[in-house]
């Protein structure tokens, strides 16, 4: 049989409510105009994000209902550390609400002022701790990577050489980690491969350096590889993912991404010392480290999630429904990021409208069209969310600027998904009559979550 179907059967359901155009139009004013602001209800296909918006199993609703909910010593926190434990080989598996908090505490130990942090890309949440710890987020993706219509296998490669070249010059004392983001969230969901893993490994081994994944889609990333890189199709996606993690030293994870979750995440370290120092900064910020911000109901679903998310009819239904989407996106000319990544696809807001530069938020204008045609709401990833302000006050754009389709796990069906296509495709029949946006209001970081903005 051709035809991939979605590997589970639907036991519960929620309604989808219905708008006009000129309902979305009203909504998206009242937004601001920026998708982050509309309430959930006013959304027919929600693809703002795939984070914390999987659908749960069976398995999942009877674990929450099976949660130890003990202060200290929880059954639950066992079960998860167990799993966790035996897909990282990581020693101490620390929970946190959710990646970010991870990061917080990561961040809060390892940096601050004069330390600089290497990546393939640093997610944005990642950056801001690093950021706000007072250290520098430095990218270094290879340069395939940087380009969005070049096809490659594994275009979230960190470029060794300049990883190498980066250690030679900096002094040890001012390079806690190197930290690589699988598949690449902010550079188009692209994966990183095993070689480049190891080669990462091998570098900064060299320099003395510890190297962190940040793990958030490490089930889509080893199943990438198990797809194109060889040596690996007869390898099972679990055996691929422990191959991952035993070249690193530590993770972070957001379990709202490839833990099927709608809250969690951890950190999981080998260093005894760091983590007798995150733990206790955990104390004060999160909670006892037997449960870390999380209910216990929510570290049992953590650690079914993560024996579902291996699963390879899973990942095949996963990554062929995101190529669906985009294979009807490209038939139509619709400029993506090639290949599409695992979780989502990347609208190149660049070539949609060309006669929007990029400060005035050619992305922004492309999400803001896709809610009003037809419902569907996406993230700007661009100047918006990664733009600067130089020393004479003018904007510094990042490389490209994106509009991200993130497709939640297990919850759309392919219907769906024509759907999300056909919306596409004719607001890109519309592109001339777009127009950019201005910023009115912002914060001084993270500002996309927040921004208001002005139709120019
Ligand atoms: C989502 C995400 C994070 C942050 O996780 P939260 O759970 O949203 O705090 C960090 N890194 C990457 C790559 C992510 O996708």
């Amino acid at each position: 049989m051709k035809t991939i179907i979605e590997p589970f059967k639907i036991k519960s359901v929620e309604p989808i409510r219905f708008t006009t155009i000129a309902e979305r139009r009203e909504i998206l004013q009242k937004a601001h105009h920026n998708p982050f602001l509309i309430h959930a209800e006013d959304v027919m296909i929600d693809l703002l994000t795939d984070s914390g918006t999987s659908a749960m199993s069976a398995r999942q609703w009877a674990g929450i209902m099976d949660g130890d909910e003990s202060y200290a010593g929880s059954r639950s926190y066992y079960r998860f550390e167990k799993a966790v434990r035996e897909l990282t080989g990581l020693t101490h598996i620390i929970p946190v609400h959710q990646g970010r908090a991870a990061e917080k505490i990561l961040f809060t130990l390892v940096g601050g002022k004069g330390k600089r942090i290497p990546s393939n890309t640093h997610f944005d949440t990642t950056r801001a701790n690093i950021e706000y710890s007072g250290a520098e987020a430095v990218d270094l993706l290879n340069e395939v990577g940087k380009h969005p219509h070049q096809r490659a296998d594994f275009k979230g490669d960190i470029d060794l050489a300049a990883l190498d070249a980066f250690l030679v010059k900096e002094r040890r004392e001012h390079v806690p980690l190197c930290m690589i983001t699988v598949t690449n969230n902010s550079g188009g969901g692209q994966p990183v491969s095993m070689a480049n893993l190891r080669g990462a490994r091998d570098v900064t081994k060299k320099h003395g350096i510890p190297l962190f994944l940040d793990a958030c889609r490490f089930a889509e990333n080893a199943y990438f590889i198990k797809l194109r890189e060889p040596g690996y199709a007869n390898r099972s996606v679990v055996e691929i993912a422990r191959e991952m993690f035993s070249y690193v030293d530590g993770c972070t994870m957001s379990a709202k991404k490839d833990a099927l979750v709608n809250m969690g995440g951890f950190l999981a370290l080998n260093d005894g010392a760091l983590a007798v120092q995150a733990r206790n900064l955990l104390i004060v910020t999160e909670g006892f480290p037997t449960y870390g911000g999380l209910a216990g109901r929510d570290l049992e679903a953590i650690a079914q999630g993560l024996e579902e998310v291996v699963q390879e009819d899973y990942l095949r239904y996963r990554i062929r429904s995101v190529e669906y989407l985009a294979e009807k996106l490209l038939s139509a000319g619709v400029p993506i990021v090639e290949p599409p990544g695992g979780h989502a696809i990347y609208l190149d807001a660049k070539d949609f409208l060309p006669h929007v530069p990029p400060h005035e938020y050619p992305g922004q204008a492309v999400a803001c069209a896709l809610y009003v045609e037809g419902g569907v709401r996406s993230v700007e990833i661009g100047s918006v969310m990664f733009g600067k302000y130089g020393a004479g006050g003018s904007l510094i754009s990042p490389p490209m600027e994106l509009v991200r389709l993130a497709i939640p796990r297990r919850v759309y069906t392919q219907s769906h998904i024509d759907y999300v296509a056909e919306v596409v495709i004719e607001a890109h029949r519309h592109r001339m009559e777009m127009r950019g946006f201005r910023i009115v209001e912002e914060a001084p970081m993270l500002r996309h979550f927040t921004a208001k903005f002005a139709p120019l």
